[in-house]
């Protein structure tokens, strides 16, 4: 949101001082997000950004603005980049084009291009404090203040992406799925979630799974301020009185290994790699 309004006023073809005028023809074509010079790379489509995004980046920069302005190019997670990708992307900003911006988020704060690091301004932006975002999210009218606190912490504090969260049809997925994972344990068949998981947002619904294991975990250590699933309190303490955490902690690094198999390995059949994972799972648990 603030790269897409720095991003405006940038392109606005009379801005008053910092700020875009919202009338212009610049303005409207961003506000219809039809701006010709602004160029989104990552889509959220997207799971992996290749060199090929990169080359056609190139070609977008090195012709002449459409509006014989600014351009601007937006790159809005830099770990979808692939090895290669950056690579070519180095080049391209060791010798930019005149008139070009970039802007590039890096979510994970963990400096894995550091080359691409130290070609960069870098702005660090904070998280609001928990107490502003849950009143804020209150106004919003999103009632439920456990759903506001689970949905806060699984997006790392972002009050805009909890409320994204909640109002999407992506929450009422993952509570569906926690609720047929639960009956699984009590039915001792892991297999049942076996459809669901295959279908569709497999990745996510493992961090999901991971994030719920590791609530079991802090419940055991008598951590539960640090929750982060606030509306599966019930589940979390089945699982922590269930298992040890030696346990929960097992089962939480075979999952991260499926989930880094499914990414890494292309053409990998993922139905049999999340079965093998889901019976290599009921053996750990018994
Ligand atoms: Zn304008």
């Amino acid at each position: 949101m603030l790269i897409l309004f720095i991003s405006k006023w940038l392109l606005c073809l009379k801005p008053k001082g910092t700020k875009f005028c919202n009338e212009c023809h610049g303005c409207k074509l961003m506000s219809s997000n039809n701006h010709p010079d602004w160029h989104n790379c990552i889509n959220q489509k997207n799971t992996i950004c290749n060199i090929d995004t990169i080359r056609l980046i190139n070609k977008k920069i090195f012709e002449c603005s459409q509006q014989g302005g600014r351009k601007i190019i937006f790159l809005s997670d830099i770990e979808k980049l692939t090895e290669s990708a950056v690579n070519a992307f180095l080049k391209t900003l060791e010798e930019p084009p005149k008139n070009t911006w970039f802007f590039l988020i890096d979510y994970s704060n963990l400096n894995y291009f550091y080359t691409l690091n130290s070609r960069c301004l870098i702005y660090k932006l904070f998280v609001p404090s928990e107490k502003h975002s849950l009143n804020w999210l209150k106004q919003e009218h999103i009632k439920k203040n456990r759903s506001c606190l689970t949905a806060l912490r699984i997006h790392q504090g972002s009050p805009l992406s909890a409320k994204k969260f909640i109002n999407s049809s992506i929450w009422i997925e993952r509570t569906f799925f926690f609720k047929l994972l639960d009956s699984a344990f009590k039915d001792y068949n892991l297999l049942k979630i076996l459809p669901i998981l295959k279908e569709k947002n497999t990745i996510m619904k493992i961090d999901w799974l991971c994030l719920l294991l590791f609530d079991a975990i802090k419940f055991n250590i008598d951590q539960k301020k640090y929750l982060i699933n606030f509306d599966q309190i019930k589940f979390i303490q089945f699982l922590s009185y269930r298992y040890t955490h030696m346990i929960l902690d097992f089962s939480i690094r075979t999952w991260m290994r499926c989930k880094n198999r499914l990414l890494k390995i292309p053409g990998i059949n993922h139905e049999l790699l999340l079965l093998e994972q889901l019976l290599q799972w009921e053996i750990i648990l018994k």
